[in-house]
Parts: C-alpha cells; structure tokens; sequence
C-alpha cells in the first residue's frame, strides 16, 4: 500500500502520545509490510531534519534524500554492511555501489568527504528511489497519519503533533531507531554480534570532519574560545569545533549549533549541556550570521534557523535527560 501513490494527504491531524507511540511501535518491530531498512533511514533522516523544517512544517526531498544516502554510504561503502540485502533495499544499496565503483572511491571514504558533484549526482538517485519505495510506503505504514507528502512539490509536511512528540522522545526514538535497524542488518549479514553493529549503525549519521564549519567561523568570529575567551592558535589541535547541545542528543551538524572551542573546554565539557548563560551568547553569535548577507553559503546553512529554534533544543535536550550542565 502507499508506493505507488504521488501525494498523500495527511488523514488525521491530532493524535495523542498514546496513539504515536502505538505507530511508532508497529513500523520499527516487524510487523510493518515489509522487512526493509528503508524505513529506519527515513525515521533517522527525519530526525536529523526536526529543526530544519519551515513555517509550514515542511521538509523538502532534498534534504532527506541528503541525509538517506548519507546513511546508506557510511553503512553499505563505508562499513562494508548489507551486502547480503535483498529485496527492496536493493536498489539504493546499489545506487551506491555503482557509484562507488565509477568514482573509484575507496571504502574507507566516508560520505561528507566525497566530492560535492558525486554528492548532488547520488542523491538525485536516492531521491528518485525515495519516491517510488520509502515516502509512500511509510505513509501507508503509519496509516496516513504522520505525515503528507506531494511528489510534484517534493516536499513532505509533518504532522505538527508527530514534530512535537518527536523533539519530545527525540533521545528515546534515536535509541529505539538505531537498535531495530541494527538489528535487521545483522539478520542480513553475518557480524560479530550485534553490539558491534550498534556502533556502526549509531554513528552512520555523524560527519568526519567539522574542519569546513571551522572556516567558515574563523572567518566571521576571532579566533577565541567561545567559552572561556582563550586566544586559539594556529596550532591544529588547538581548535576544536564544538556542538554547543550535545550531537548525541541533536545528531546534526548545523552552524547555528557549532562554535569554537580550545582543547580544555571541548575536552570538559564532552557531552553536557553548556550552562544557560551561553545560551544568550550563542543567540547573539548566531544573529551575526544570520545578518551575513553576501554570502549565500551562510545564507543556505542559516536556511530556517530561528533563535527561538535553539532555545527549543535546549529545553527539549534537558527534558530528554542532558541535565548535568557544564560550566568551563
Ligand atoms: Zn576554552
């Protein structure tokens, strides 16, 4: 049901805890049509866009598709897993081979590092991939109540109370998330266990490398620690770029949520919450950005940022258990 449908409207529009939760349970246990992985890159991605979203709710195809195939890279190229995947997985899993093989792109490449033009070209693929077998089908799986989708507008709009319920349990549904899909991918491959997956599959989503958000700071910010004030060097360990809310708890790297930190500061504060002060700071640093006009790189990496936005995951981040706060 639902994959070969072009627009889904959404059939109800309030739903409670109780109901999502119901949902959620049946599409991440089996009991949803059919086995695939799919549907869990589509719950990571969406989660990974929940402060990404518009005015309207809205999530374009273009920004899960981005992160869809970032997680099946990292997971089919990168870490060399469902290689036994049959079905319907099969096509994006070899979307990807294929162009890892024309590329010659050695495996160990993780999917941010690629180049941007093999980036764009791999996930238009996915994105058409999506259309006919991820969007619709979980549509179908979640009864039309999650979220409506338009293929002609290729855009998906969430059901505001799933968003809310969503930033709510974001820490729980990461959890839930990851430990279905590794547990689906070990029946599909043989691994060591299924620890050694869950590793794997938790850190599909993370970037390599944070060194081009560090330019793009240095160039607009001093070179100091937005913590402690310290002057960082040029010295390459010294800089750090840190997530000012935990990525455990965000799982995305957006700028608005990025500063420079020196080692001490980055080191200490791990994965805490960063106390409340900072983040009057973080706003002000944030709304220098967001006035970066002739940019339009900047432009597009503040795209839908709000200061309301930050102030939301931090709340939302405590209430998910980030409640030892760190003070440098
Ligand atoms: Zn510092």
């Amino acid at each position: 049901m639902g994959h070969k449908l072009k627009v889904g409207e959404l059939r109800e529009m309030y739903l409670t805890d109780e109901e999502i939760w119901r949902i959620f349970t049946i599409i991440l246990s089996n009991k949803s049509v059919k086995s695939s992985t799919y549907k869990y890159a589509l719950i990571k991605a969406l989660i990974e866009n929940l402060y990404q979203i518009n005015e309207d709710f809205e999530l374009t195809y273009d920004q899960l598709a981005y992160s869809f195939t970032k997680i099946y890279w990292n997971l089919v190229v990168h870490h060399n897993l469902l290689n036994q995947n049959s079905g319907q997985t099969a096509r994006v899993v070899s979307i990807i081979k294929e162009g890892q093989l024309k590329s010659g792109i050695p495996s160990e490449m993780v999917f941010d590092k690629l180049d941007e033009a093999i980036q764009i070209k791999l996930v238009g693929k996915v994105k058409s991939t999506m259309k006919i077998n991820v969007f619709g089908a979980l549509y179908g799986d979640t009864r039309g109540s999650f979220y409506a989708f338009d293929h002609k507008k290729e855009t998906l709009r969430l059901n505001p109370s799933v968003h809310s319920f969503m930033l709510n349990y974001q820490r729980l549904l990461v959890n839930l998330t990851n430990y279905h899909m590794a547990a689906m991918v070990e029946q599909l491959n043989e691994v060591p266990s299924i620890n050694y997956l869950l590793g794997k599959v938790e850190s599909i989503a993370k970037r390599s490398s944070l060194k081009p958000f560090e330019k793009v700071l240095l160039t607009y910010f001093k070179a100091e620690c937005f913590y402690c004030g310290k002057k960082l060097t040029d010295n390459k360990r010294e800089t750090h770029v840190d997530h000012f809310i935990p990525w455990s708890f965000v799982q995305s790297d957006h700028i608005w949520n990025l500063v420079l930190a020196c080692n001490t500061c980055n080191s200490s504060k791990s994965d805490k919450l960063p106390t409340r002060n900072y983040l009057d700071y973080i706003i002000d640093r944030n709304q220098v950005l967001n006035d970066v006009k002739e940019n339009t790189s900047i432009t597009i990496l503040m795209n839908n940022y709000r200061s309301e936005k930050i102030i939301m995951l931090y709340d939302y981040s405590i209430k998910n258990g980030f409640d030892s706060v760190w003070i440098p």
